[in-house]
């Protein structure tokens, strides 16, 4: 099948060609976009990633260029329209689950390196500068750590905390008996935790999740963690709870408004977005490029599942992972 491969990088063809199998698949740089859609033409499948834009505007124009299947190369699809996808009769495929410890690792990096203040250690050292003065930390062994989400990423990183000595708290609709970590609903989790990290898919329900309210009930001086989606936290508030000292540290590897941004080399620009620039001047904030993803195992699982996805698509008419209609379970 031709498949436009949207958003690509030098990493993505790394790995997705030698996948590729029978499938002729198109690289395209450029983000799909209602503007960009009409590149797919010719092809069967379009290929997207997560700043993609799987809009109503651009399945109606794939459907009229005969595209019959988006395949993600993502588990998230918040950046898909699934009523429109199943009005134009058009399938969305997604990879459910590609290494799940690239993702909670990356957590932990992010954990342990702002525990430690470990960029501005190293910053220091760079400059011939060995005092140790503000770089005090704090130990995570027998800190409590909430997570919120524990499907498969945080299921990983429960393990991961669990192995740290940590007293590790939950809160998930769907609880996983088999973790052996302490359910709580989400209010009791925000008071009792030293740690927050976030693991639950962007949803009507998550978006601004972490707003003033949550933030006011969160232990003075938290720790808070997001390497799942930008919206889920309400970043004005979390700005807010950094300045007035209600939130201790910050580690993000996901932005609400990173469409703009992420995956682009913007070093010779002038960043706008004042929010996210305001983000950046706290020593106690440490943000990564929506890079929790990029590690060999990751990329390697992403390529096979998406040409898998392809294949069956072309052989049977369903992908191997398509992701429901609303409304269908
Ligand atoms: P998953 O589907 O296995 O788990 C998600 C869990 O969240 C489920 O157990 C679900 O019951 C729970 N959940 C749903 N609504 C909730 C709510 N309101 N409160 C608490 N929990 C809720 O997904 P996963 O593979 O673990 O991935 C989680 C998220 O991580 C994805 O949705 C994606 O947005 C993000 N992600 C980020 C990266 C990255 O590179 N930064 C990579 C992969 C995934």
């Amino acid at each position: 099948m031709d498949v436009a491969v949207f958003s690509t990088k030098s990493y993505d063809r790394q790995f997705l060609e030698p996948a590729a199998g029978p499938h002729a698949l198109r690289f395209l740089e450029v983000r799909l976009t209602p503007a960009t859609a009409v590149l797919a033409r010719g092809a069967g499948a379009a290929c997207a990633f997560v700043n993609d834009q799987v809009s109503a505007a651009v399945l109606a124009e794939f459907k009229s260029l005969g595209v019959r299947l988006v395949a993600l190369r993502s588990a998230g699809f918040n950046n898909v329209d699934l009523a429109a996808a199943k009005r134009l009769g058009i399938a969305i495929a997604r990879v459910p689950a590609y290494s799940p410890d690239a993702v909670a690792e990356h957590t932990l990096a992010m954990i342990l390196a702002l525990n430690r203040n470990i960029p501005r250690a190293w910053l220091r050292v760079r400059e011939g500068n060995f005092s140790l003065e503000g770089l005090l930390g704090f130990n995570l062994h027998g800190r409590s750590v909430g997570i919120i989400g524990t499907g498969q990423i945080g299921a990983a990183v429960a393990r991961i905390m669990l192995g740290f000595g940590c007293t590790v708290l939950a809160h998930d609709p769907m609880p996983d008996a088999t973790l052996g970590v302490r359910y709580l609903g989400f209010e009791e989790l925000l008071l009792a935790s030293d740690i927050i990290t976030l693991h639950c898919p962007l949803t009507p329900q998550t978006h601004h999740m972490i707003d003033a309210a949550a933030i006011a009930r969160m232990k003075r001086g938290v720790m808070l963690i997001n390497t799942s989606r930008g919206a889920i936290v309400d970043t004005p508030a979390v700005i807010a709870g950094l300045k007035s000292g209600a939130i201790g540290h910050l580690g993000l590897d996901v932005y609400e408004e990173e469409a703009g941004l992420f995956f682009e080399d913007m070093s010779d620009q002038v960043i706008s977005d004042d929010v996210f620039a305001r983000l950046l001047t706290f020593p106690n904030v440490l943000v990564t490029g929506h890079q929790a993803f990029l590690t060999v195992e990751a990329l390697t699982a992403i390529a096979q599942t998406t040409i898998a996805n392809i294949s069956a698509f072309e052989a049977t008419g369903r992908a191997l992972h398509e992701v429901a209609p609303p409304g269908v379970a």
